[in-house]
């Protein structure tokens, strides 16, 4: 018999994996051309050839001892001072490996900074729309996450019922920037404006509040838009970062955590966090893959490919009357649905043979997600089938 914690995991297993399957069955049915899945966010474009070449840098040229050994459970010394040193030039900050500990992709360093903050009954909040797994990680260290309301005009976050949620419980709060599932960037102006409310706050409680910034998009962005770097706002601040988007390989599990040294207790939180990871199991993020990402930190994947992706979904969808806020980052559309009931929509929708995932998975219900990680031509093949969709709520 499985554990009561796990019975409530389970039963509200994610909706966008069942999607998945889903996709695999109409496959079967029509032909792999003729199904539209934007369900996932599994990277569609290939890692760039840097990181093969990092890859065989590391087996031909490096001592098996260092490639594939046991290390300190924060990580390779040498890598985490390589990181700390491309993040300081890229934003002027002035880490050190002392500030770095490499993690199994952001959910690794999620769940282990989780498990190094939270006491039972401790509140995080986040803001909606929010990435589902929010929820389960939180859960897994008896937290209760506390979701703010959808700012639908511009998902933005709300921040006037933003304050009114924070109580003397409350220990983190997620910010996720671009964001899953809406491709906005948080502004400047709405970092700040969270960073004064949270020092307020601290002052008021007499409590340290800690934004975990989750930023697995950071470098998927278009039109040069800059994402604000918030340790740069905000001093207790850590940053969960995460390869899998940025290179194309999150089945790699490779990110890392930065804690500055201006953090409330960082003495105890580093040395926590340390812990946490070999205590969860993970013991150390994967060692070959971890010593390959540092020989590559200025490598991306080619981000034009999502973009033309964007441009040419959310122009057409505009054009068939569709509603949705056009995403500067990540590789989400988050659009309208065409009744109030976005998974009645979803359902419509799926007669289309398009696949897409109900907003209320993400904590706002009357939206739909749309990932555009697929290939160019599917998006092409589809764009008939959405104006139909479309239609058919038209003539209703
Ligand atoms: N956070 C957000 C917002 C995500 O969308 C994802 C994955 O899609 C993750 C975290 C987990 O990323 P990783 O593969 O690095 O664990």
């Amino acid at each position: 018999m499985i554990s009561n914690k796990m019975m409530e995991f389970v039963k509200n297993s994610s909706a966008i994996r069942a999607m998945f399957e889903e996709g695999k069955r109409l496959a079967d049915i029509y032909g792999a051309d003729n199904v539209y899945d934007f369900s996932l966010g599994n990277p569609s474009v290939l890692p760039p050839v840097e990181v093969k070449e990092a890859l065989l840098k590391v087996i031909n040229e490096e001592d098996p001892n260092m490639v594939h050994g046991y290390m300190n459970n924060s990580g390779y010394e040498d890598v985490r001072s390589r990181i700390a040193s491309f993040i300081n030039e890229q934003f002027q900050t002035d880490f050190s490996l002392n500030n770095i500990i490499m993690t199994v992709g952001a959910a690794g360093g999620l769940n282990v900074i989780f498990k190094t903050l939270l006491n039972p009954g401790d509140e995080v909040i986040t803001f909606a729309p929010f990435f589902g797994e929010y929820r389960n990680y939180v859960g897994n260290y008896d937290g209760n996450l506390v979701v703010v309301s959808p700012n639908t005009i511009d998902f933005q976050p709300n921040l006037e019922e933003f304050e009114e949620r924070i109580t003397n419980k409350t220990k983190a709060v997620i910010v996720n920037t671009p964001n899953n599932p809406t491709g906005v960037v948080y502004s400047e102006e709405t970092i700040k404006a969270l960073a004064a409310i949270l020092n307020k706050k601290q002052k008021e409680y007499g409590n340290s509040i800690y934004i975990i910034s989750d930023e697995p998009y950071r470098e998927l962005v278009y039109d040069g838009i800059e994402v604000p770097y918030l340790t740069k706002y905000y001093s207790n601040t850590i940053i969960g970062y995460s390869w899998s988007k940025s290179l194309s390989i999150p089945g790699e599990r490779i990110g890392y955590l930065v804690i500055p040294s201006e953090v409330d207790d960082y003495d105890n939180i580093i040395s926590a966090a340390n812990v946490a990871n070999r205590i969860l199991g993970f013991v150390n993020a994967p060692s070959l893959i971890q010593r390959a990402v540092s020989y590559c930190l200025d490598a991306r994947v080619d981000v034009e490919g999502y973009n033309r992706n964007r441009e040419l979904l959310y122009n057409s969808l505009l054009s068939y009357g569709y509603e949705c806020v056009k995403p500067e980052g990540a590789f989400y559309l988050f659009v309208k649905s065409l009744e109030e009931d976005d998974k009645a929509f979803a359902k419509v929708a799926k007669e289309f043979n398009i696949l897409i995932v109900p907003g209320s998975s993400f904590g706002c219900p009357g939206y739909c997600r749309i990932a555009y990680c697929v290939s160019h031509e599917m998006i092409k093949r589809s764009l008939p089938k959405f104006k139909e969709l479309a239609k058919r709520y038209k003539d209703r």
